[in-house]
């Protein structure tokens, strides 16, 4: 049988199989290696799967894996330089971000951005709580919201108090795999509640309470939401990432510099302070917005002041 891991607790999985759509709950057989990558789960939510029954009613052994279409990491919170799969076979990615209450920082979208531009994943961003946007706050949206278009990535706002652009998002749904992640507070788990009403997901007073333990592991899951549409929540993960990154490779994963790093004078340069720099010339004249340049600056010197 073949199936699709739907949950994952780290020591079983739950694979929901292709053909009848049971769910198993498995265990893993023999070992997977997940080549030129150190990870602390060797089968995450969204793999494909081979699958044997054993033992009780609705369960089995993974026996093997399909090569996985991309997949999205975050830094393994129990194992030093190991990366965690987050997620794989995704058709998209949705982060969940705010303006007011609290307000999402540039640094935090664009360290998302890369991410999901290093694993190819088409990514859009939902600015929550509309609701709450005074006309100031609605203008500065607007704003943002503009800055990030023209680099090519889909915005939407939205109110998960109110509805308001839900039916929009639906939409963007259907027929896709699409992760949603965010940090806590923005209001994700309300959100997937509100686009999936019979689907009633823990909201974040829950989960942060269960998340406690020290080296607890939290897990996506993944949900069917519709025929052939599959939602990923991502409960408790604050910050998907890259686990290693050359320093010459990050502005590739900027749209807006990848269109203009073959006019840089020199070939290994990183934007900083060269003559002759494509990037910083176009920061100067305003065609790279000041906050992403700022952003790129942040993960180039690895570092969080930009949170
Ligand atoms: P999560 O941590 O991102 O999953 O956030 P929750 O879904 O738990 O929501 C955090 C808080 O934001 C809760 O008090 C929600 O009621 C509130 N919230 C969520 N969506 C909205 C919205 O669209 N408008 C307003 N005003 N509050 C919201
Ligand atoms: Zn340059």
């Amino acid at each position: 049988m073949t199936g699709t891991v739907v949950k994952s607790t780290g020591s079983w999985y739950l694979v929901r199989t292709h053909a009848q759509g049971e769910l198993y709950k498995c265990r893993l057989r023999g070992k997977f290696k997940n080549k030129g990558l150190k990870v602390s789960n060797p089968i995450a939510v969204g793999d494909e799967v081979k699958l044997e029954p054993e033992g009780e009613e609705k369960q089995g052994v993974i026996t093997d894996i399909t090569p996985r279409r991309n997949y999205i990491i975050r830094k393994s919170t129990h194992k030093a330089h190991h990366a965690h799969i987050v997620a794989s076979n995704l058709d998209q990615a949705f982060l969940v971000v705010t303006l007011v209450s609290p307000r999402t920082s540039f640094g935090f979208i664009d360290r998302f951005l890369v991410t999901a531009e290093a694993y190819d994943i088409p990514a859009t961003l939902l600015f929550n709580k509309l609701d709450l946007y005074d006309q100031e706050a609605q203008q500065y949206l607007e704003q943002v919201m503009q800055l990030y278009r023209n680099i090519g990535y889909p915005c939407y706002p939205c109110s998960a108090h109110t509805g308001q652009g839900i039916q929009e998002i639906q939409e963007l749904l259907a027929g896709k795999v699409t992760l949603f992640t965010g940090h806590s507070g923005v209001g994700k788990s309300t959100l997937v509640n509100t686009l999936v009403p019979d689907l009633d997901i823990k909201t974040s007073e829950i989960s942060a309470f269960s998340d406690k333990g020290v080296h607890t592991t939290t897990f996506a899951e993944m949900f069917e939401v519709g025929p052939n549409t599959f939602l990923i929540d991502t409960p408790g993960i604050k910050e998907l990432g890259v686990v290693e990154m050359q320093r010459e490779e990050i502005s590739h994963y900027f749209p807006e510099m990848r269109a203009r790093l073959n006019k840089c004078r020199f070939d290994n340069c990183i934007h900083v302070n060269e003559p002759g720099c494509a990037i910083q010339e176009a920061v100067k004249k305003g065609k790279i917005a000041l906050p992403r340049y700022e952003s790129y600056l942040s993960l180039l010197q690895n570092d969080d002041s930009h949170r």
